[in-house]
C-alpha cells in the first residue's frame, strides 16, 4: 500500500496523471502530454508501423 499515489512506473514520483488507455498513475516525466497517456502507451499508440495496435481506442486513434 506504501505505492498509493506514486507513479506506477518509476514508483519514485508523485503520480499526477492516469492513464486512459490502460489506467496507470504515472508522474509528469511517465506521461505524454500529446497523446493524453503513459509512456508505455504512447509508445505503442505513438507507433503507426506497428499493424497488431488495434485495440479497442475510441479516441486514440490517430491519423497523421
Ligand atoms: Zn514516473
Ligand atoms: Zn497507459
Amino acid at each position: 500500500m506504501s505505492n498509493a499515489g506514486l507513479c506506477q512506473v518509476c514508483e519514485n514520483a508523485r503520480a499526477r496523471h492516469t492513464c486512459q488507455s490502460c489506467g496507470t498513475q504515472v508522474c509528469t516525466d511517465h506521461w505524454d502530454e500529446t497523446i493524453g497517456a503513459c509512456s508505455a502507451c504512447a509508445e505503442t499508440i505513438g507507433d503507426p508501423d506497428d499493424p497488431s495496435t488495434g485495440d479497442d481506442r475510441p479516441d486514440g486513434f490517430r491519423i497523421d
